[in-house]
This record gives structure tokens, C-alpha cells and sequence, in this order.
């Protein structure tokens, strides 16, 4: 990193979540969302677009109490027995509506909170919870140039204090998953998402060209996981920094868990 973002601007981060395991495990990745938190400005309020809040509305979360979601099963109890209970931000989701107008932004009083796209990262970049955590839906209905023009259009709130994170995974192919592969994935895998970092490091702005790539169906069969890195996309493409990379790898072979920063402090 060039260090060159001034203090005042808060960073923006992609994490590749992997599974929820993560939540509960330390290992690489864990330990690069540790530092991250660790190394950022305290924010004041932290927005995240998660994978798994994937719905037919732009939407975010404006209760003061959101809980913590367990969308998942087949998991040990202990995993569900994890709670994040950090406040939420009411202010902040207005902000949000005002920011991207005229794009129509609803308010979810009660059916959502903090999903666990959100969670396993947060549990180890913030552990403590205190920091009011608000999440903005992926709009499924919406094509993917909608959702990196959305996220360029939340720029300022780095300005206010507020850090955005996005939280999915590039290559996330679920069919093809694999034990025995270590961190490292299928050719097809790191072929793709060597294309995404090199797009992302040098001209974050291009990354939808990544729909052209021959890897492009095996490593986004669904849309949701790769949508979060389009947000964090618009706002690196606006940033003068460009982005670095936190951490790489896989899991399973065909999930890609490369997590990405701009603005962070050197070593994050
Ligand atoms: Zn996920």
C-alpha cells in the first residue's frame, strides 16, 4: 500500500468468507480479518453487504437491536450458539437512503439483523461488538452494474466515519467443492481469481469484464457471492489508492477466500 489515503477516509474492505466454521476456527484467514480490525481507524459505524442477505429489494437494516442470524444448518451446535450483538444505526441506514437517491432504498424494521456473511468476519475484525453494524440487501432483481454504481454512490460515508465491507467469496462453487486440497484451489479456480486480483489491484474499475472470462460459470454459478466484491469494486475505482490484497487462498478447491483492502494500513 501506498499509505497515501488520508486518515480522515476510512478503508473499505472484500472478505472472502468461506464457511461459517470460520466464525469459530483461527487459521490464515482469521488471523488476516483480525489485523485488518486491528490496524483501521475505530469506526463509527460499520455497513456491510453480505452474500447471504440476497432478497428482491434494495433494503437495509434500521433496527436498534438487529440479532444475530444462524442462516445455516448441519452445523455444530456451538456455531449456532454464537451471538453478535452489536447495536444498530438507525441514522446511518437514512444516510444511506439520501446517499444513493433516486435509487429507492426500504427500511427492514424486523425481518433481517446480522447474517452470518457478517458475523464470521466481524466476531474476529471487531470481536468486541460494540460498534453499530448496519446491513445494506443485494438486490437480486437488479443486474450486476447496478450494484457497483450503488457501491461507488456510498463513497462519502468513508468521509463520516462509516468503514464498508463487503463479505462473499469471487470463486464460490459449492457443487465443486473438495476435501484434501489444502489452500489451494482447481486450476479453473485460480485461474479466475488470479483475473479478479489482477483487475482488482490495478483497475478495479474494469472488473466486470470478469463475465467474459472462460472460468466466469464454474466460479460465479450464482451471483450472490460475487456481487459484495462489486461494491467494494465501485468504491476502489473512485479511490486513487489501489487496492491490496489482505489474504489468499482456498478452501475446499473451488472457493476462493482472497480478501482484499483499500486504504489499510501497510501490513493489514
Ligand atoms: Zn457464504
Amino acid at each position: 500500500m501506498s499509505g497515501a489515503s488520508t486518515p480522515d477516509v476510512m478503508p473499505v474492505a472484500f472478505f472472502g468468507h468461506g464457511s461459517p466454521m470460520n466464525a469459530i476456527e483461527s487459521n490464515r484467514f482469521t488471523g488476516a480479518w483480525e489485523e485488518f480490525g486491528r490496524s483501521v481507524p475505530r469506526p463509527r459505524g460499520i455497513l456491510v453487504i453480505s452474500a447471504h442477505w440476497y432478497i428482491n429489494a434494495t433494503v437495509v437494516t434500521t433496527m436498534r437491536r438487529p440479532r444475530t442470524i444462524h442462516d445455516f444448518y448441519g452445523f455444530p451446535n456451538e456455531l449456532f450458539e454464537v451471538e453478535y450483538p452489536a447495536p444498530g444505526m438507525p441514522e446511518l441506514a437514512q444516510r444511506i437512503a439520501d446517499l444513493v437517491e433516486p435509487t429507492w432504498v426500504g427500511s427492514d424494521v424486523d425481518s433481517w439483523g446480522i447474517d452470518h456473511g457478517t458475523w464470521s468476519v466481524l466476531v474476529h475484525a471487531f470481536p468486541d461488538a460494540s460498534i453499530p453494524v448496519v446491513q445494506l440487501a443485494i438486490n437480486a432483481a437488479k443486474p450486476l452494474e447496478y450494484h457497483m454504481k450503488l457501491g461507488a454512490k456510498l463513497a462519502e460515508l468513508r468521509r463520516e466515519g462509516i468503514l464498508i465491507l463487503g463479505s462473499g467469496n469471487i470463486v464460490h462453487n459449492l457443487r465443486g467443492m473438495a476435501g484434501g486440497m489444502g489452500d489451494a484451489g482447481f486450476d479453473w479456480a485460480e485461474r479466475f481469481d488470479d483475473s479478479a486480483r489482477d483487475l482488482l489491484t490495478h483497475q478495479p474499475g474494469d472488473v466486470l469484464k470478469l463475465q467474459e472470462h472462460r472460468d466466469f460459470h464454474l466460479s460465479v454459478p450464482t451471483p450472490d457471492h460475487f456481487i459484495p466484491m462489486l461494491y467494494f469494486a465501485g468504491l476502489a475505482a473512485a479511490d486513487p489508492d489501489d487496492p491490496s490484497v489482505l489474504v489468499d487462498g482456498y478452501a475446499y478447491g473451488s472457493v476462493s477466500m482472497t480478501s482484499y483492502a483499500i486504504g489499510a494500513p501497510a501490513g493489514a
